[in-house]
């Protein structure tokens, strides 16, 4: 019998390991978005969109279809997927793996103001007037609409349902390479970049861009991983080692009662 798998999904990560189980008997697995990108990227598997209605929802699910292993490999700021995982297998165990790429790293050259929150990002841009290019995505505007001294270009796959004021959209979807970067902050007298430390190699050129133009970095941190105590977890860095792990979970049939 195939290991029944569920990705919870939204990263290149997901994507990869989509790719590299797609068409292997040993794996019948399904691909989760949360349904947030209007033309999601392409899947070899098959797909479902949309939240399960919270753990309880997600464990129901995991009973329901009777999942053997549950990847969670989601954007590292979706921070409320990666806890009902974890509260979904504590009500229905499965064993867990989370996939966690490493955060970007401050290089010599960096000018990063690192904060905890958007919030916080906001509110360090200061009360100077500044121009300033926001890449945070769309749903985390909030906070500079009420730092309105600053002139804002927001970078962001699909529209957003609302702009800080006099902010001007830019509609664009990695991966981006550092000239087309470093050309967009010159372009646009850009003086200061806002990003999530979302790590990874798709958005990743902006910060060599930064440097090398010796732009200021408002730089959000990473939020932190859920409680795991007493749970058959595992994390992971990459896409490579969450495909070992699923190896494994396959050819471990008697733990999963087969
Ligand atoms: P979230 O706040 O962690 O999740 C909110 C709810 O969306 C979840 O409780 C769940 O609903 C549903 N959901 C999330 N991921 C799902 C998945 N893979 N499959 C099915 N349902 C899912 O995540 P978010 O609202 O998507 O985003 C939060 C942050 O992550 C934002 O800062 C966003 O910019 C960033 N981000 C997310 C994605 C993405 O693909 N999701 C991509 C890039 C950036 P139920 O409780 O109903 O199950």
């Amino acid at each position: 019998m195939p290991l029944k798998v569920l990705i919870l999904g939204g990263s290149s990560e997901a994507s990869a390991l989509a790719n590299a189980i797609a068409g292997d008997a040993q794996f019948d697995a399904l691909l989760s978005l949360a349904g947030r990108t209007q033309a999601p990227a392409a899947s070899p598997l098959p797909r479902r969109s949309g939240g399960f209605g919270g753990a309880q929802g997600l464990a129901d699910y995991l009973t329901a279809e009777r999942i053997d292993a549950l990847i969670v490999a989601t954007h590292p700021f979706a921070v409320q997927m990666r806890r009902n995982a974890v509260a979904a297998v504590r009500v229905r165990p499965t064993p867990l793996l989370i996939v966690d790429r490493p955060p970007w790293t401050h290089r010599p050259g960096d000018r990063w103001t690192s904060v905890p929150d958007m919030a916080a990002a906001a509110r360090a841009l200061g009360e100077t007037p500044r121009r300033v290019l926001l890449t945070v995505g769309r749903q985390d505007l909030v906070p500079f609409a009420a730092q309105a001294q600053h002139s804002y270009l927001v970078r962001s796959i699909d529209p957003p349902a609302e702009l800080p004021a006099g902010a001007e959209a830019i509609l664009d979807r990695g991966p981006f390479a550092e000239a087309d970067e470093r050309r967009l902050m010159a372009d646009r007298g850009v003086d200061v970049l806002v990003t999530k430390n979302a790590g990874g190699l798709a958005t990743g050129a902006k910060l060599a861009a930064a440097r090398a133009l010796g732009l200021e970095v408002v730089m959000v941190g990473r939020p932190r991983l859920p409680e795991l105590d007493g749970l058959d977890v595992q994390v992971v860095l990459d896409a490579d080692q969450a495909l070992d792990w699923l190896r494994h979970q396959a050819r471990s049939p008697t733990e999963r009662g087969v």
